[in-house]
């Protein structure tokens, strides 16, 4: 067992190793790669009653930094898909960035590293066991074009990798 978290409490995940997916965890639908199973690091089930684009949706709470504000958000389960549904009246600013909690435990996700825009990028994992080369990222900044959306966290790192050229 290596150490989970980097000096500034990022999670620390070993770059060189190759991340990958368990096929049981992530079917297809419509030719998009779907996730049918997510988990915080307790290990707490994420996915919602909703659906969005016909597939059950991931729940979390997004706070402000203060956390003075919070809405339940449910985000889509396809991969790549950057819909997502507030449940809550809370208006969060254009480009705010906001703190992603587990709904259950209220505990703020792992942060993966650093998005290009800045703001924290959050993994979620795929099975209970919280392996986190079982996972998947998204941005915590609302509005961030870059990577918003949910995605492969593989993807994710060797984007990362090759932009800080480890
Ligand atoms: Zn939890
Ligand atoms: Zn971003």
């Amino acid at each position: 067992m290596g150490k989970m978290f980097n000096k500034n409490g990022t999670l620390y995940i070993p770059i060189s190793e190759s991340l990958r997916l368990p096929k049981d965890k992530v079917i297809e639908a419509e030719g998009k790669a779907v996730i049918t199973e997510a988990y915080c690091q307790n290990g707490h089930s994420l996915m919602s009653d909703i659906k969005i684009n016909d597939q059950h949706g991931l729940n979390f709470i997004y706070t402000d930094q203060e956390r003075q504000k919070e809405a339940a958000i449910v985000i889509s389960a396809v991969v790549g898909d950057r819909t997502k549904v507030n449940l809550d009246k809370t208006v969060f600013d254009k480009e705010e960035i906001v703190k992603i909690l587990c709904p259950a435990c209220r505990n703020e996700l792992p942060v993966l590293f650093m998005c290009e825009c800045g703001a924290p990028i959050y993994l979620i994992y795929l099975d209970e066991r919280t392996n986190p080369r079982h996972a998947q990222s998204f941005c915590s900044r609302i509005g961030c074009t870059k990577a918003s959306r949910l995605r492969f966290s593989q993807e994710a790192l060797t984007e990362f990798k090759d932009r800080y050229s480890f």
